[in-house]
């Protein structure tokens, strides 16, 4: 008798679920056993806290359970991995429990790391949570007179245009309320451009131009000094603000780096095509936990997840096409409170033009329900 390979997943977010629901759509447990561990109370659709923080969306619809996203057939542990023994094959988890696997899939995207920044906690504000969202949308609605500062942290960061978009939905917020001219909005990064998309540099640049907003590079936050609503620079520089929004600095999870596999910033270093960690063929990364010459996002995520089912499957049972990654992402950026455009890239392919519309928009703001009916269930 052939024992069914033991695929081990660790993390329930986007790529570790898209990935399990791939792989059991074509296999079957005699074949492959599929296990995904995972410590998340909600899964919740991330671009939504833009629009949750802007109150142009309900956070109701954007908000599910782990499980209620899993196909039939994929076993799901609720609890964290603490450390991965790559020699015996081993994963340690927080229950005292241990997986052996055949085939390792760490996806347990980032680590939102607020203490790298001094002065961070209970001063600054983002929407890269549900709850910190909620927040967010209080400090908006009380906004009325000042200066909004929107700072980007060094380091990787969950879709980095996330702060463009806000920047431009401001403008239009503020212009609904009549109060754009009472309240001015910055933009800073550490980056030598507005965004690490050449093509959402280019718009934006512009963007921000015609809405008054204005605009550093090169500014890498170092720490904050809340009695004086002053964010200063890693080279000296200061900037003042009424209201700072930013996103705390991001890193891998702690268990990488305590298994000995944390490259740049804590995350895995894997094959940027393959997607293997190291000289493992057993153990991959995928999502945001890889270390990738690409924008971290759900859209890439999908993209690597989709790819690797389709090896593991070929690898196992065989007859299935084994691509690679090729880098391939769709970013759809808000250009302001009612357009949008799409940028389809991938390692080849760098596009720089941006053509903003009204069906974009309206792509990003429905997006959750295809998210949740078919991209996250494999069946897109
Ligand atoms: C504000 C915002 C806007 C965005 N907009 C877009 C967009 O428009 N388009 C786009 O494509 N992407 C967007 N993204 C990015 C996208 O949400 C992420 O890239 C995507 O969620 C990454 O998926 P992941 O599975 O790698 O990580 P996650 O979805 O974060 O999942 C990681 C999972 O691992 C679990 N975990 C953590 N540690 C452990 C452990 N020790 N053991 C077990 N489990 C663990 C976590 O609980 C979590 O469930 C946005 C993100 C943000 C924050």
């Amino acid at each position: 008798m052939v024992l069914a390979k033991r695929v081990v997943i660790l993390g329930d977010g986007s790529a570790g679920i898209t990935f399990a629901n791939k792989l059991r759509k074509v296999t079957v447990p005699g074949e492959i056993e599929i296990t995904i561990i995972g410590n998340s109370q909600r899964h919740f659709y991330k671009a939504d806290g833009l629009f949750v923080s802007f109150g142009l969306k309900n956070y109701r619809g954007s908000l599910k359970n782990s499980k209620f996203l899993l196909n039939g057939g994929v076993d799901y542990l609720r609890d964290e991995a603490e450390k991965i023994n790559y020699e015996d094959r081993v994963v340690h988890l927080k229950s005292g429990k241990t997986f052996v696997y055949d085939y390792l899939i760490v996806a347990t995207g980032n680590r939102l790391a607020p203490e790298e920044m001094p002065g961070y906690e209970g001063e600054a504000k983002h929407f890269f949570d549900l709850n910190k969202s909620m927040e967010l949308k209080m400090a908006l609605d009380t906004t009325s007179s000042g200066n909004v500062l929107i700072a980007q942290p060094k380091g990787p960061l969950q879709y980095s245009p996330s702060l463009v978009e806000f920047a431009l939905l401001l403008n239009g917020h503020l212009e609904q309320r009549g109060i754009r001219d009472k309240v001015s909005i910055t933009y800073t990064t550490p980056e030598e451009n507005v965004s690490e998309v050449s093509a959402i540099s280019s718009f934006a640049e512009e963007a921000f131009e015609k809405c008054n907003i204005e605009y550093a590079t090169g500014f890498a936050p170092k720490s904050i000094n809340s009695k004086n609503k002053e964010i200063v620079s890693e080279n000296g520089d200061s900037k003042k603000y009424s209201l700072l929004v930013m996103p705390p600095p991001h890193r891998g999870q702690k268990f990488i780096e305590e298994s000995g596999m944390a490259g740049d910033f804590g995350y895995m270093d894997v094959d940027k095509r393959r997607l293997n960690y190291g000289k493992f063929d057993d153990i991959f990364a995928i999502g945001d936990t890889a270390n990738l010459p690409v924008v971290k996002t759900g859209s890439g995520a999908h993209y690597q997840a989709t790819y690797l089912a389709s090896r593991i499957a070929h690898e196992v049972v065989g007859g299935l096409y084994d691509f690679e990654y090729d880098g391939k992402l769709s970013l759809t950026t808000l250009a302001g409170i009612d357009k949008a455009f799409t940028v389809h890239s991938s390692y080849e392919k760098i596009p720089n033009t941006t053509i903003p519309n009204k069906s974009d928009f309206l792509l990003k703001y429905t997006s959750s329900d295809t998210y949740f009916s078919s991209l996250v269930r494999g069946v897109l």
